[in-house]
């Protein structure tokens, strides 16, 4: 099945990591060599009856005979492949094993998110590490006014809850602590740091008792933020 159709060779990649898929010129499908994916990016050497043998997955799936840019000799390979559709299943499924220790598991978690955010995929399940930037609407003011304005934060950026407050942090030195090269588990403002934020007015307005001010500028009502300027001044902002 599937040796008449047609599919050419891409390459892509994840964090840093090359892999390669095919796409089905006939229908614009992509069909991505399901061990290697399992294995490069979610560190998995499952047995693919797993999924073969499970009517949520095998649906997705196809034996593509193909030249594998891997191998050495010219001969074509078969294997197992699943389409992007099986893949978005089973990203919004797949949970992290315990296995392993704990650096093992962030760097598992860190390229589970990153491949999340590559298929524009949200988990099903709670996880410590998200790929996309998270509904800031709960967060404090201060949080919300530094992450929208820290203009590191792109599609790649990888999230990291804080094991203190539970809220999503972009996983890097401007929202956790370093020490000794380790990020900390808990975000900077529950351990009584501050996060800095780009914007130079609202970082002094913050240094110097303004957050008040800071809030009305957050809810944009003009009159208020007046009002509210006025008596920042008064107490001596500047
Ligand atoms: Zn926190």
């Amino acid at each position: 099945m599937g040796d008449d159709m047609t599919y050419k060779l891409e390459e892509y990649s994840i964090l840093n990591v090359k892999s390669y898929r095919l796409l089905e010129t006939a229908t614009g499908e992509y069909w991505y060599p399901l061990s290697l994916f399992l294995r490069k990016f979610l560190f998995r050497n499952n047995n693919l009856n797993t999924y073969r043998d499970n009517e949520i997955y095998n649906k997705y799936m196809r034996v593509i005979e193909y030249d594998n840019p891997d191998s050495a000799t010219d001969t074509k390979t078969k294997a197992w492949f699943m389409n992007t559709e099986g893949i978005f299943i089973l990203l919004q499924n797949i949970k992290i094993s315990n296995s392993g220790s704990a650096r093992e598991r962030v760097s598992k978690e860190k390229y589970l998110a990153a491949t999340q955010n590559f298929f524009g995929v949200v988990s099903n399940n709670p996880q410590d590490y998200i790929g996309y930037m998270p509904d800031l609407s709960n967060y404090d003011v201060w949080s919300i006014m530094c992450l929208t304005r820290d203009t590191d934060i792109n599609n790649n950026t990888i999230w990291k809850r804080c094991n203190n407050c539970g809220f999503y942090y972009p996983y890097n030195k401007k929202y956790f602590m370093e020490n000794s090269g380790y990020l900390a588990n808990k975000c900077k403002q529950c351990c009584n740091l501050d996060f800095v934020c780009e914007n130079k007015r609202l970082q002094y307005l913050h240094n110097h008792n303004g957050l008040d001010l800071i809030y009305q500028i957050y809810l944009n009502d003009k009159d208020k933020i007046v009002e509210e300027l006025k008596k920042w001044l008064s107490e001596g902002g500047i």
